[in-house]
């Protein structure tokens, strides 16, 4: 994380992902060290169509991730033109594959298959994405053996780990995408808190923004969330990953959140910064949920 982003900032107000997943993950690999004594390891299979350079670097990093815990973590790398019936002939090998207790097809695939089909062939029980519909439908019920997605599951932790009180708090969830606004909205829901879900028809945003005793801006435009828009002594949780032009920085670009963190720090009671916030949750949450994965089918 860069020096600058954090510099005056009080330590006890910032929600610090990277201390917070780093957590989450010495406990996933103390659940695998259990499992393994019980004869199981738990396995991660991520499969890779194409080669886009995003795609690539976030594999990468869930293989070496699942590997450091104690875990089997495999990527399948298929060629772009991989037609949809391989890939979903793949997804039913590994569906029946007793070593693979996660399953995860990096999105969004080649433009020829549809991410729909390839979500509803993965099986519920190895969805640890948590996009399948039988996930979603188990997450909205409130069914413990569901899987959230990784990002807002990660916020949830987040919230927890940073002792903000979530039952009864008025949340705004700023965005309302199938894989973080939605899901944000159905596990505060279940948290008891009272959720107002905001997107880009929302009327006089700020005034929503304002009334939230927890704002989660996951919308995808830079640093959009201004100090005005953000209630003295809120909690702020910034999902959002931006690349903004930088000639200051050697690549050219730096990454930012949706949140104007530099004003709004001084507002909020507690902050999570980007880069060093979500994003470090998002991986530790899938070695969580396969892990689940894996001793839910030890029953
Ligand atoms: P999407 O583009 O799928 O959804 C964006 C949402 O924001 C939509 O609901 C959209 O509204 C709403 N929105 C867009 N502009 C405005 C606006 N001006 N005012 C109000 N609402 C607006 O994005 P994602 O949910 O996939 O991602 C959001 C951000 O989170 C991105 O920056 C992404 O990179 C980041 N992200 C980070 C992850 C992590 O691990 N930390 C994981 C996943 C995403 P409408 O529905 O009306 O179009």
């Amino acid at each position: 994380m860069p020096a600058n982003v954090l510099d005056g900032v009080d330590a006890a107000k910032l929600i610090d992902g990277v201390a917070i997943a780093k957590q989450v993950r010495a406990a996933v690999a103390r659940e695998v060290e259990a499992l393994k004594a019980r004869g199981v390891t738990p396995g991660l299979t991520v499969v890779l169509v194409g080669d886009d350079p995003a795609s690539t670097v976030y594999v990468r990093s869930k293989e070496k991730a699942c590997i450091e815990a104690g875990m089997n973590g495999q990527t399948i790398r298929l060629p772009a033109d991989t037609p949809q019936a391989d890939l979903l002939a793949l997804i039913d090998k590994l569906n029946a594959d007793p070593t693979v207790h996660g399953i995860l097809v990096q999105m969004p695939p080649p433009k020829h298959i549809d991410p729909q089909a390839v979500i509803l062939r993965i099986a519920a029980e190895k969805d640890v994405d948590g996009f399948h519909p039988v996930n979603v439908g188990r997450i909205w019920i409130g069914e413990k053996s569901g899987f959230a997605p990784c990002t807002p599951a990660g916020v949830m932790v987040m919230l927890e780990s940073a002792g903000c009180r979530v039952q009864g708090a008025n949340a705004v969830v700023l965005g309302r995408s199938t894989i973080v606004g939605k899901p944000m909205t159905s596990l505060l829901v279940n948290a008891s808190a009272t959720v107002t879900v905001c997107h880009s028809k929302t009327k006089d945003l700020a005034a929503v923004t304002r009334g939230a005793d927890i704002l989660i801006a996951a919308i995808g435009k830079p640093e959009f969330v201004k100090a005005d828009m953000v209630k003295p002594g809120a909690v702020v949780i910034d999902v959002g990953i931006n690349r903004v032009d930088d000639p200051s920085q050697k690549k050219g670009y730096r990454i930012v959140g949706d949140v104007a963190f530099d004003a709004v720090k001084n507002v909020a009671s507690k902050i999570s910064p980007v880069p060093g916030g979500v994003g470090p949750m998002t991986i530790a949450m899938l070695l969580k949920n396969t892990v689940r994965a894996a001793a839910q089918g030890m029953k």
